[in-house]
């Protein structure tokens, strides 16, 4: 078995080697805490949690951080334009500070209610101004910075290596500058390490200059706050260490973002970034870009009122791959809930089954029981293909389909729930915790209806199926036998 991942370093797919034996260093780049994520934003975090989930099928140690950008990044990526939290604040009437841990708050419930793994640390870029101050000064040491009217800029012109993570065509960059030009910048893709605060203006986050990274001294402080990148650079130096195994974004970064923290990275450290960068593609709804003007920019909230949950939204995303560009509509987001509600029904089958037959291992080649053995292999080896889920998921539904349509005595209790713990450990779908066992009273309802059935009494047994619907389940008689389901 091979673990293997497209790597954006590399432009192909590289068998995956930690540097460390066992141990795996992850890094995400986070949300930006001024509004609520749309479901776009949260298709990149739902793939990144099976790759977590695949490390750990492999049995890796993972060592994971997300940032919460909370500071810095402003309305256009060119470092331009207004900072997205302050903006926030002004148009909810409150401080940059309550706007980001409220965000950041529904940010982590949203995480949870997705069932992903939370990562090992949840880093906000607020908590490391110091590191990246001494970042911005390690660059300054080197001779990588330079100082303009409105911040402290790194000079990519310096980073020979600059273009090559995105292979980019500087030249045309410039050719194609817009507006957000700005002429102090010695190079167009230079970028902000630090922005100074307006002169005359007070922002909510703001930090005092220190003077050694200033060209000249002044008796008052000059305050500032970091430039976007920045954050994941000094986080990842902070808690991961130099170079880490995986770095993971969506396919917006790799331009700018990923190519910035790069650059910074290994000019202040000397050594690589990171070994494997997987990026994401987008998701469209029903076909076009995801943008407020369209008002199409749904948010799970949006989901829920019109029936579906997070879990639903989640089988959705799985049914896509995460290199491909996503096309979300509600009729899509239907049939991905109708499997997860088939799939779940089969799940319950490990209440209703037995193991009284004999187990996979020393089955005869002529008993009928339904062999699942091969298909927990199967599920693991997709993932492990660059994170295969829609092969997964095809796989899943071949061999539910075989146990749905053996009967219960040939359905192997334990190697239905060997199978059910693989999808839920590598795909989070959670077909164990959404579907307990039904009590006594409903087991009791399902006999005294088997039994007015063999008397042929239809009124009574019609009654107790009412009855059992009305708490929400269905039974269904097959030929031989009666099996339970849960109505939705
Ligand atoms: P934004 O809040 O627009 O800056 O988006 C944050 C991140 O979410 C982006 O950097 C992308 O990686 C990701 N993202 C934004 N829009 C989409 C989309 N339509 N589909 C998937 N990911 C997206
Ligand atoms: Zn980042």
């Amino acid at each position: 078995m091979t673990l293997k991942f497209h790597n954006t370093l590399t432009n192909q797919v590289d068998e995956f080697v930690a540097q460390n034996n066992g141990k795996v260093t992850i890094y995400t780049c986070g949300p930006t805490v001024y509004d609520y994520p749309h479901i776009g934003n949260w298709a990149s975090y739902i793939y990144w949690d099976v790759l977590i989930r695949i490390l750990i099928a492999n049995d890796y140690e993972v060592n994971r951080v997300i940032n919460i950008t909370d500071v810095g990044h402003l309305t256009s990526d060119a470092d331009e334009g207004e900072d997205k939290l302050e903006k926030g604040a002004k148009r909810e009437g409150k401080t940059a500070w309550e706007i980001a841990a409220f965000y950041t708050e529904d940010f982590m419930n949203g995480m949870k209610s997705l069932g992903m793994i939370m990562p090992q640390h949840i880093a906000k870029a607020t908590d490391y101004i110091p590191q990246q101050l001494d970042m911005i000064s390690k660059l300054k040491s080197k001779g990588f910075t330079y100082q303009i009217s409105d911040g402290i800029y790194f000079d990519t012109s310096k980073f020979t290596r600059y273009a090559d993570f995105a292979h980019l065509k500087l030249g045309s960059q410039m050719a194609g500058a817009r507006v957000e030009f700005n002429p102090e910048k010695h190079n167009n893709s230079d970028f902000a390490l630090w922005k100074f605060t307006p002169t005359g203006e007070k922002r909510d986050m703001e930090w005092a200059t220190p003077t050694d990274l200033l060209d000249n001294q002044t008796d008052d402080a000059i305050m500032g706050f970091p430039g976007w990148h920045l954050e994941c650079s000094a986080i990842i130096m902070a808690l991961l260490g130099e170079t880490i195994d995986i770095h993971t974004g969506g396919i917006d970064h790799i331009p700018v973002h990923h190519t910035n923290e790069i650059a910074q990275s290994e000019v202040a450290n000397g050594v690589r970034l990171s070994n494997y960068w997987l990026h994401s593609n987008h998701l469209k709804i029903n076909g076009s870009k995801i943008s407020k003007s369209l008002g199409n920019g749904y948010r799970l909230d949006d989901l829920a009122q019109k029936g579906f949950s997070p879990l639903d939204y989640r089988m959705f995303i799985l049914q896509g791959h995460y290199r491909n560009e996503g096309n979300f509509t509600f009729e899509g987001l239907q049939s991905a809930k109708n499997r997860l509600h088939n799939w779940r029904n089969i799940a319950t089958l490990r209440h209703q089954t037995h193991d009284t037959i004999q187990s996979d291992n020393d089955r005869n080649t002529n008993d009928k029981t339904v062999s699942t053995y091969a298909t927990s292999r199967a599920i693991i080896e997709a993932i492990d293909d660059d994170l295969g889920t829609p092969e997964a998921l095809r796989i899943i539904d071949e061999a539910f389909s075989r146990i749905n349509s053996a009967s219960l005595a040939n359905i192997n209790q334990q190697a239905l729930i060997n199978l059910l713990e693989t999808i839920d450990s590598t795909l989070g779908l959670q077909l164990m915790s959404s579907t307990p066992d039904i009590t006594d009273d409903a087991k009791r309802l399902i006999l005294e209806r088997n039994h007015a059935r063999t008397q042929k009494d239809w009124s009574r047994s019609d009654k107790l199926r009412d009855q059992l619907l009305s708490t929400g389940i269905i039974v269904r008689d097959t030929n031989s036998e009666v099996i339970w389901e849960y109505k939705d």
